[in-house]
């Protein structure tokens, strides 16, 4: 079929219809300026240099451990196979041979919800490269189809704004790959999981895969509109050579493999239950002979050269998550309350509790969503219309949140006091953490900050820091003289703060 060079929007029909059926009804709307534009955009991102990488693996897991709990092994294990991968891209990019290299895809093993998707999303946004995950199940419900698994590569192309040679650079993730295991039953290998593994297997070997899902009509409309245009069409591919397959799964069954084909003289570590250092010590010891056992293909395997085992979490790890991790769901609820003006506190015990609740889901960290949901469902949706301005959570509200809610909602200054001696608790832990001296409040000290602080509308926190200013040195100068490292905040020094700390920086030269 020849084309005219100017557009013909019922040749577009035609094309259309022919190659879909007359059930496919076309509308054509005229170019805008906007799509001109996006055009332009498109090759200046396509000319832009792809990838700077410059990390040691030390700073990758120092990064990872800013956001992701315990998984310490993983972390080791991932940011040196990241390291190699992304340095192997340059050297490559420097004209250097790279035929023989072996690309460190992954195998990440371990429960649902402790981490691993994590691990990885945080590696791709620290790095700058794109990042796709889906579950292998979806290919093998539907049966397999080569253009599906193809189709996660050209989404990389659209993470990556339509940098080809970005997308080239990305990560690939499969969860659930253990459902695509082919175990033997009486038809023999069940056929679709071994469909999806022939079909991964392509991409993690290189193949150029079309940037233009032949599927999809969008793409088909387009390349019948630059054929128009143009005359011809240009093949455009994106190449699977450099990108990362990570697959994940919690492989439940895998350790068996591994016990019986070491023998059971090493069966028994540590005595007898089944604890989280033994899943580990055992997963750690995984070959490729158990995964074909497991039932996968030798060369999906062969693929597939770094095995990487994440622990399950214990309730002190959600704890953990909870307090620590940089993105601690509690960060999201606290601002979530905060578009209301309302402050919201947790306490450690609060959070203790939430950790207990979660780790009874069996659903690792993703319990602690569930928990939180559960617990402060009524709070979000009654106290934006309430007085309620701060509450504070603690042990007895994520056990009985309707109770608490309704107190609160009768009286709802009733935190008021316990928040402002959380608040000194938290200056008190800052001096110890950061400066090793330990700070005591007398009760009357208490009472007279908070009501100075109320008086002048600071926050307590800034109103602490203003007061003790000069109490950072002074204090470890009388450390240094006196070897005391405790000291006592009573009244005298809240209404005297310079005064009093002369007075004990004399008293300790004497
Ligand atoms: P999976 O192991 O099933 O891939 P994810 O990594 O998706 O689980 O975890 C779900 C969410 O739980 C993450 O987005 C993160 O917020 C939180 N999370 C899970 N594990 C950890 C961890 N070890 N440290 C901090 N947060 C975690």
């Amino acid at each position: 079929m020849a084309f005219d060079k100017r557009f013909n929007p019922e040749e577009l029909r035609q094309f259309i219809q022919n190659k879909y059926g007359p059930g496919v009804q076309v509308e054509v709307f005229p170019k805008t300026q906007q799509d001109q534009t996006d055009e332009t955009d498109e090759t200046a991102h396509r000319r832009k240099e792809a990838l700077q990488f410059d990390y040691k693996p030390s700073q990758i897991a120092e990064y990872l451990d800013r956001y992701v709990i315990q998984q310490d092994d993983a972390k080791k294990v991932l940011a040196t196979a990241i390291c190699d991968h992304y340095h192997h891209i340059q050297s490559c990019r420097g004209q250097e041979d790279c035929r023989d290299y072996k690309k460190q895809n992954i195998i990440l093993i371990g429960p649902t919800g402790v981490g691993k998707t994590y691990l990885i999303q945080n590696i791709a946004r620290l790095i700058g490269v794109p990042f796709v995950k889906a579950d292998a199940t979806k290919y093998s419900e539907t049966g397999y189809v080569g253009g599906d698994v193809e189709d996660l590569v050209r989404e990389l192309v659209h993470q990556a704004g339509g940098d080809v040679r970005l997308a080239e650079c990305g990560i690939v993730y499969l969860d659930e790959v253990d459902k695509i295991a082919t175990a033997m039953n009486i038809m023999g290998r069940d056929v679709s999981g071994h469909g999806v593994q022939r079909g991964l297997l392509k991409l993690m070997e290189e193949t150029e895969v079309p940037l233009r899902s032949p599927t999809d009509i969008a793409s088909q409309m387009q390349v019948f509109m630059e054929f128009q245009s143009k005359g011809k069409v240009e093949k455009k591919t994106i190449s699977t050579k450099h990108i990362l397959f990570i697959v994940s799964g919690a492989f439940t069954g895998l350790t068996e493999i591994i016990k019986k084909r070491l023998g059971s003289k090493q069966i028994g570590f540590m005595g007898a239950g089944k604890s989280i250092e033994e899943e580990h010590f055992w997963v750690q010891k995984a070959k490729s002979v158990d995964f074909i056992d497991y039932g996968f293909e030798a060369e999906f395997i062969g693929r597939l050269p770094v095995v990487v085992h994440c622990n399950a979490l214990t309730v002190e790890d959600l704890f953990k998550i909870l307090k620590y991790s940089e993105g601690s769901l509690l960060k999201q609820y606290k601002r979530d309350f905060l578009a209301y003006s309302i402050d919201v506190y947790f306490t450690d015990e609060g959070m203790r509790a939430i950790a207990e609740e979660a780790a009874a889901e069996q659903t690792g960290a993703r319990g602690l969503m569930t928990v939180c949901e559960r617990v402060f469902r009524e709070y979000k949706y009654q106290l934006p219309d309430h007085e309620v301005k701060e509450f504070i959570v603690g042990r007895e509200m994520i056990k009985g949140p309707d109770g608490k809610l309704r107190e609160l909602l009768d009286k709802p200054a009733m935190y008021h006091s316990k928040i402002l001696q959380f608040q000194l608790g938290k200056v008190e832990q800052e001096f110890s953490d950061k400066y090793g001296i330990n700070l005591k409040f007398t009760p009357e000290a208490t009472k007279l900050i908070t009501e100075r602080a109320e008086k002048t509308g600071k926050d307590l926190l800034i109103y602490c820091a203003d007061l003790f200013k000069d109490y950072e040195h002074g204090l470890k100068l009388l450390r240094k003289t006196s070897g005391k490292n405790q000291f006592v905040i009573d009244k005298e020094v809240v209404l005297d703060p310079a005064g009093t700390l002369e007075r004990w920086i004399k008293e300790a030269y004497r």
